[in-house]
């Protein structure tokens, strides 16, 4: 029997499950579709990394002596959508079987099964370039009334040995949270990001999604993502050296000026394959080891990835597809168009727009706590805003998209993923950031003419969802605040609210949804 094999844009590892079992027959495909890069206005810079990707890895492939098929976006017998394009080729190179391991999205996992048992079958692989599979994580939540992160993570963290002594956490506990909240002193430097050289295939790539794609949102002239192996190998080297030991203290700082601080940005080579989370642990605490690096520094970092990486596959693989239409506060305004454009007087908001623009990345805090929290406070609806994030940044994909947008920003899911919203009012960004000392609006009003809008919108969040909220044991200390207020501050502050939200130019809401 001769199989073919698909390995999608998100699979680019020679050591995937599928490719270690490639008997020498097979035939291997990758097929650029177009039906993938437009369902969502995906950002020119994510749409060149995948394709750009996927050609050098096809070539990698090929010199290690595979058969390789490539479909490229413009030959004329593509068919366009990965399903149709996987049967062509099957039936072309005479194929009997075609394998798969698993996607990133439920949609294509759900199609591929429904023909497993079809004249062609799709044989269907479970994919073991994470630390856990959707079987380990139902089974670890059997019997448990809700499956938090922390646990999952000490689960994690014992199941690995990662920062383990014996059987205790090193350093005596599980969490240095409390220790990565500083915010940026003045002057700080940061080091700048690698560059890669554009070899001829990326160039060719950046001209074709020019071509293709060059109407959809995002500046495609700063692409710096490393495209093969080799090169993400070099990011990782340059985070591990210059970047971990300061990872942790300023985690969740925020700065007008510099988009990328201390995080890694490894998160669209790992989510490629390019990358394995293995290394990128056993990276971190090795520098722990050898005491380069702080514990606070390579826990925290380790737990991104060992944790909420891991934990957030788990929940999405177990939930689908209910979750992707949770909605747990009734949120039905539509996106609002400076999403698109960055034209908005919140500093804090443009900035992140124009960040996210010009490099399809915005850190971990710049996605929670400045576009997400606006949205969350301006009840903008799951699926207007899961599509926002699904196309702008470089490292989205649905399985980690959409709980991360759902749950943790608009509390979708009624509290599954974090067991309270993550609302903050222009205080918390005045405290974690420099933004508002650029900004025309004072963090520290309520109301009044240059008062934050955030401020206003932060209570009317609250007061909105009191039925939802307000028997959380962790808000109680804020709805104390709220109910010593007098009715007429509060009803000043939602006047003030109701009019910056009727100001708000929206996308009618589900208007990019359709195909959800
Ligand atoms: P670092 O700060 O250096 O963190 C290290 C690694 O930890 C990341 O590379 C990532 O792999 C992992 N990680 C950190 N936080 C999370 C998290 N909450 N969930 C899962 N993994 C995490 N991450 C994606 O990879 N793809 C997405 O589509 C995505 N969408 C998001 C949408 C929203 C609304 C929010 C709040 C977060 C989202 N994240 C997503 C998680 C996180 O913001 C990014 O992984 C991170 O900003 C990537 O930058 P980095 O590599 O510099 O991360």
């Amino acid at each position: 029997s001769r199989p073919l094999i698909l390995v999608l844009g998100d699979q680019l590892d020679v050591d995937l499950a599928s490719l270690r079992e490639a008997p020498p027959e097979a035939v291997i495909a990758l097929c650029e579709a177009a039906e993938e890069g437009r369902y969502v206005p995906h950002h020119p810079q994510k749409i060149a990394l995948v394709l750009a990707a996927m050609r050098h890895f096809a070539a990698d492939l090929r010199d290690r002596g595979h058969r390789v098929h490539y479909s490229a976006l413009d030959d004329p017998d593509n068919a366009q959508t990965l399903l149709d394009e996987a049967e062509r080729l099957a039936r072309l190179y005479g194929c009997d079987e075609i394998r798969a391991v698993r996607p990133g999205e439920w949609r294509l996992w759900q199609a591929m099964r429904e023909r497993q048992g079809s004249a062609l079958p799709w044989r269907l692989i479970e994919d073991d370039r994470f630390y856990t599979t959707p079987d380990d994580f139902a089974a670890w939540e059997q019997g448990r009334k809700s499956p938090r992160l922390e646990y999952f993570y000490r689960e994690m963290r014992r199941r690995t040995g990662l920062l383990m002594e014996d059987d205790a956490p090193a350093g005596g506990r599980w969490n240095y949270d409390h220790d990565n909240r500083e915010p940026l002193p003045e002057g700080i430097e940061v080091p700048a990001p690698p560059r890669h050289r554009r070899d001829d295939v990326t160039r060719e790539v950046m001209t074709l999604v020019e071509e293709h794609f060059g109407d959809h949102f995002g500046d495609l002239a700063g692409f710096h993502w490393p495209v093969t192996r080799r090169q993400a190998l070099a990011d990782l080297r340059h985070f591990l050296a210059e970047l971990l030991p300061d990872f942790g203290r300023y985690q969740d700082a925020i700065s007008d000026s510099e988009p990328f601080l201390f995080h890694s940005r490894l998160s669209a080579a790992l989510n490629l394959g390019l990358l394995s989370p293995r290394e990128l642990c056993e990276g971190a605490e090795r520098e722990y080891h050898q005491g380069r690096a702080p514990l606070n520094a390579a826990e925290g970092f380790i737990r991104q990835i060992l944790g909420w990486r891991e934990y957030v596959r788990g929940l999405y693989w177990t939930r689908m597809p209910d979750y992707k239409r949770a909605n747990a506060l009734g949120a039905n305004r539509g996106l609002p168009a400076c999403y698109w454009t960055g034209d908005t007087e919140l500093r804090c908001l443009k900035r992140a727009i124009e960040m996210t623009r010009d490099n399809a990345y915005a850190h971990h805090i710049q996605r929670l706590m400045v576009t997400g929290n606006v949205a969350l406070l301006c009840d903008v609806a799951p699926d207007a805003l899961c599509d926002w994030y699904l196309a702008v940044y470089a490292d989205a994909c649905e399985w980690v998209e959409l709980p991360n947008t759902l749950g943790m920003v608009l509390h979708g899911d009624g509290g599954l993923m974090g067991s309270k919203p993550y609302c903050a009012s222009g205080k918390y960004i005045d405290r974690m950031s420099d933004h508002c000392r650029h900004c025309r609006f004072d963090p520290k009003r309520v109301v009044g003419d240059n008062a934050c809008p955030l401020n206003s919108l932060y209570w009317r969040f609250l007061e909105t969802h009191r039925e939802a909220l307000s028997g959380n044991h962790r808000m109680k200390l804020i709805y104390g605040s709220l109910d010593r207020m007098s009715d007429d501050k509060r009803a000043a502050m939602r006047d003030q609210a109701e009019a910056f939200l009727a100001g708000l130019e929206t996308e009618p809401a589900y208007g990019r949804g359709e195909h959800r």
